[in-house]
């Protein structure tokens, strides 16, 4: 496999690759990333770790790192989701993630110069903090109350609200919106008022 291309290759991560990387858990459903190997796997095939880093020795905890930021990011999800503030672990975690990423920097080439990165640290915890900046990048463009859970509450998936008011409750409307319809129906049928489920996420770490 050839050396990788510093010219395209910025490791910049969007926001799909967070709503991605924090929907490979939820609150049904087996974990996607359940270890080492799947996780590298995962970052990889998001641009966010070289591919020949794939073998790293397995003592490095990749899993419980990467389990660790999931965690924090869907308690920041359902902070936004309930309107109130994280939990100042929630925030810790995730400014812990943000301070591993490697400097990207200008380096000559052979017409020039070019986008380079060198990885002083890991490059786990590099691609980890990228995903985190996706959040301050977020915040300081006034979009992150738009990225939020799913109100079904087997749902529970974290989206981007892109809808001009930007009060959406589900992910999607066709499944959970439809959904949540019918239980609300069925529940005023029984004489209970059913309301939208924005219960937060169990921390597992
Ligand atoms: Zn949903």
């Amino acid at each position: 496999m050839p050396a990788h291309d510093h010219r395209t290759h910025s490791h910049r991560a969007e926001v799909a690759d967070v709503l991605a990387f924090v929907n490979t858990a939820g609150p049904v459903g087996p974990d996607e990333l359940p270890d080492d190997v799947h996780v590298l796997a995962w970052l990889i095939g998001r641009g966010l770790v070289h591919p020949d880093h794939r073998r790293l020795p397995s003592s490095r905890d990749i899993a419980s790192r990467a389990h660790h930021l999931r965690t924090a990011l869907r308690g920041l999800f359902s902070a936004t989701t309930g309107h109130r503030p994280p939990e100042a672990a929630v925030l810790a975690d995730i400014n812990r993630a943000l301070r591993a990423v490697a400097p990207i920097e200008l380096i000559a080439s052979p017409d020039g110069f070019a986008v380079g990165h060198r990885h002083l640290g890991d490059p786990v915890d590099d691609a980890l903090g990228r995903l985190a900046q996706v959040i301050l990048r977020a915040v300081t463009e006034g979009e992150v109350g738009r990225l939020r859970l799913c109100a079904g509450p087997r749902c529970q998936r974290a989206f981007r609200d892109a809808s001009r008011a930007g009060t959406r409750l589900w992910c999607d409307m066709t499944r959970c919106g439809n959904r949540a319809k019918a239980d609300r129906h069925r529940a005023k049928a029984r004489g209970v008022v059913a309301q939208p489920s924005a219960a937060p996420y169990p921390r597992t770490t």
